[in-house]
């Protein structure tokens, strides 16, 4: 009986044994499936990371060339409108857009009710706007960052303008430039108008310019302008004006200068120019000029009669054969 229950009790514990080392090995491949699992999680985990790192990187590395892109192209103008179409061809090559658009002043929001308008801003002050249609909620970023070279390409091209209206002298040939001349223009009409003071305006021209350009090229053709403009400072005073009308044209004033006078002084500047010979490089150059008079008030009073009265005479001067001085409305010497 004793050995009967013995072997009973033994058989339990044998059984149980067997349960607990069953369990175990349960445990153990749960416990080595729970790591396999979380080492996959993890190895996971680390490629979408990668992919991730990649993906911004990549973007961050296009946006990179877009931004060097677009900048290195805008760089290469100081004219608005040749900005703004540098920009939106650029645009379009990264971003899908529809109309886009730069408006210096918007009066009606609402004509642009389905686009994205972007206030440009320079330092608080408000150069436009840029109004976009079409762009997706993924690609606002990207066009924000864009536009971003738009406004800096902006930014020096209004500097520029800001430069150019600022500065009253021409670069190359050292005298006033055109708008700062005529503005002076103006001021000597007023003031002779207002002491009853006569006053001449020239009409100076390169003859047969062209042709040194053509012949010499244009470093020698800017060589001249810079010897014509230094000769027409030596023989004038300095209460008067010169000005580089256009390309080989210059213009001048005379202050209280009336004809006879005007027409002593050009004709010492006709000889001047004519006597001359003027070193370009390695050239040595004869050239004439032809001269158109106009006075202040005998001819016209106002800025835009006398201009064309003198530019009447000077093509005078040119019909008659070049190096002459005409006066308007008179005969011609030279
Ligand atoms: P004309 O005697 O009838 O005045 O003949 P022209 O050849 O002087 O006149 P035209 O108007 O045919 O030519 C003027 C030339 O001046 C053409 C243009 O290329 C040249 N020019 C204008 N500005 C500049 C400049 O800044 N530098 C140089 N080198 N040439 C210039
Ligand atoms: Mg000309
Ligand atoms: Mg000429």
């Amino acid at each position: 009986m004793l050995q009967l229950v013995s072997m009973g009790l033994l058989t339990v514990l044998f059984a149980l044994l067997i349960h607990r080392a069953l369990e175990r090995r349960v445990i153990a491949r749960e416990e080595e499936h729970q790591r396999l699992t979380n080492k996959l999680e993890a190895s996971r985990r680390e490629s979408i990371s990668m992919e991730e790192d990649n993906s911004s990187l990549g973007r961050i590395l296009g946006q990179a060339t877009a931004l060097y892109d677009i900048t290195k192209d805008i760089c290469k103008t100081l004219d608005k409108e040749e900005i703004f179409n540098i920009f939106r061809e650029h645009v379009n090559s990264y971003i899908d857009l529809g109309d886009c658009r730069y408006i210096e002043e918007m009066k009606d929001t609402g004509e642009y009710r389905d686009h994205t308008i972007l206030p440009l801003l320079i330092n608080k002050h408000n150069i436009g706007y840029l109004v976009a249609k079409g762009i997706r909620a993924e690609d606002k970023d990207k066009f924000n960052i864009l536009a971003g070279q738009f406004i800096l390409g902006m930014k020096r091209a209004l500097l520029y303008e800001k430069i150019q209206e600022l500065s009253i002298i021409d670069s190359l040939t050292d005298v006033f430039n055109r708008r700062y001349f005529l503005q002076r223009f103006r001021e000597e009409i007023a003031r002779s108008e207002k002491f009853q003071y006569k006053f001449s305006f020239v009409m100076v021209d390169v003859d047969h310019f062209k042709k040194y350009n053509d012949y010499y090229g244009h470093l020698v053709g800017d060589a001249i302008l810079r010897d014509i403009a230094a000769i027409l400072k030596e023989n004038l005073r300095q209460i008067d004006f010169i000005g580089r009308y256009g390309g080989e044209e210059f213009s001048l004033i005379l202050t209280e200068t009336d004809k006879e006078q005007a027409k002593f002084a050009t004709e010492r500047i006709r000889r001047a120019v004519e006597s001359r010979l003027i070193r370009a490089y390695d050239e040595d150059l004869k050239v004439t000029i032809s001269q158109g008079v106009s006075v202040f008030p005998d001819n016209a009073e106002d800025a835009q009669a006398l201009i064309e009265g003198a530019d009447k005479a000077m093509y005078t001067a040119k019909d008659l054969g070049r190096n002459k001085v005409c006066i308007y409305g008179e005969s011609c010497a030279g």
